[in-house]
């Protein structure tokens, strides 16, 4: 009964893992869950505000399919003022989640059998995404480039058949992030063979000490022409349940997200929209700042712990996001060892569950979410380095 398209595309793996972890703590078991991709903090008093104004106002019906106008009004502003990009609410489309906006886009900018230039280790559902609309990943491995893409590698995997390149920085999840002139150098590639850059910066509010944070489409406006802005409120204000998205396009690129949106999903939620609003207009910024300062100190607890952890190793120190990107390799004994074995492993012995990388095209790493309490973290870490201790006894 299933398409090849269906056949073809496994679960999240990710959604899995984090629904079986809190399946296991809801029976009862002792578990740090460090697997999750969301921030815990609340949604912010005035976001849920606005979603109760809008339920009392009667803002319940459907609305127009790229959003209603203040809020794309309000995201285009955002943009310009905290980001640098010139964007106007024709070019923003808003939708459920970033997600809807990713999986979308790849449909409106590809033919069948276009490729698109990926590099990996990748967000888990991207090369589905892109794989969905018809088009081909190209991925690029850039362990030896400090995780990022580069412009020479990026040259080089360009065929007439290039559409297009996928770039998240900051990166779940690695926690890089590209700094202006590797963006530029890769932009420029971009313009000169015509590929259009698919930028998701989803993190992009979530850049930590010590590291700066560009917008591509802020470089210069013939980027801008070609590039598709994915963002959202599910890690910048911890609105994952909200989901509230967006692209920022060039207006016939968001003209036909919102065609392809109209016909599938329409617009999405009007109570999320009014309380994403509300989000952007409320007075949220000494609120975000006192999350970043939190965020940014429970990474320096994660890095500091990890570091101390040997034979783990941190493979780059994030800068945004809020993921631990972990080599495990020091800790394969037995031939077929990879990261789902050493998760297996530290879920057992050590009580906390870590993300495998396979699915992230990174078998040999795992992923350590820092978006947990800081109680969380220091019990995490002390289990590891217990489990740990009796391994490194033992051998
Ligand atoms: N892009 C990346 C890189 C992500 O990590 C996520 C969520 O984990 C998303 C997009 C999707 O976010 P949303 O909740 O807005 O759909």
């Amino acid at each position: 009964m299933l398409s090849s398209r269906a056949r073809a595309l496994p679960a999240s793996s990710t959604a899995a893992l984090d629904a079986h972890i809190k399946s296991l703590l809801a029976d009862g078991a002792d578990i740090v869950n460090l697997t999750g991709g969301e921030l815990d903090f609340p949604t912010p008093e005035q976001a849920a505000d606005g979603a109760r104004r809008a339920i009392a106002e009667g803002h319940t019906r459907y609305t127009p399919v790229a959003g209603i106008g203040p809020l794309r009004e309000a995201i285009a502003r955002r943009l310009r003022t905290h980001w640098g990009c010139s964007y106007e609410p024709a070019h923003i489309v808003t939708t459920n989640g970033a997600k809807q906006a990713l999986a979308q886009i790849f449909t409106v900018l590809c033919e069948p059998g276009d490729e698109v230039v990926l590099p990996a280790p990748y967000w888990v559902s991207f090369p589905h995404m892109i794989a969905l609309a018809g088009a081909v990943p190209v991925v690029v491995d850039t362990a030896t480039t400090g995780f990022k893409l580069t412009a020479e590698s990026l040259r080089a995997q360009i065929t007439p058949r290039t559409r297009a390149v996928l770039l998240n920085s900051p990166s779940n999840p690695t926690g890089v992030v590209y700094d202006r002139s590797e963006l530029q150098a890769l932009a420029t590639v971009a313009v000169e063979h015509g590929l259009v850059i698919v930028s998701d910066e989803i993190y992009g509010d979530l850049v930590h000490e010590g590291a700066s944070f560009t917008s591509v489409a802020s470089l210069a406006p013939e980027i801008a022409e070609r590039t598709v802005t994915i963002g959202g409120f599910s890690k910048t204000y911890a609105m994952t349940g909200w989901r509230i998205g967006f692209a920022a396009a060039p207006q016939p690129v968001a003209a036909a997200l919102s065609a392809v949106q109209g016909h599938t999903s329409s617009a999405p939620s009007s109570i999320s929209q009014h309380a994403a609003l509300a989000a952007l207009t409320g007075d949220t910024d000494a609120e975000l700042a006192r999350r970043a300062a939190e965020l940014n100190a429970r990474r320096a607890l994660m890095c500091e712990g990890l570091d101390g952890l040997r034979p783990l190793r941190l493979a780059a120190r994030p800068q945004g996001g809020f993921f631990a990107f972990v080599d495990v390799r020091g800790l394969y004994t037995r031939p077929g060892d990879d990261a789902q074995t050493v998760a297996a492993d530290l879920l057992e012995k050590a009580g906390v569950a870590v993300m495998p990388g396979r699915d992230f095209a990174a078998p040999d790493h795992v992923r350590l979410s820092y978006a947990v309490s800081t109680e969380d973290i220091t019990q995490a870490l002390h289990r590891l380095a217990t489990c740990l201790k009796s391994i490194n006894e033992r051998e």
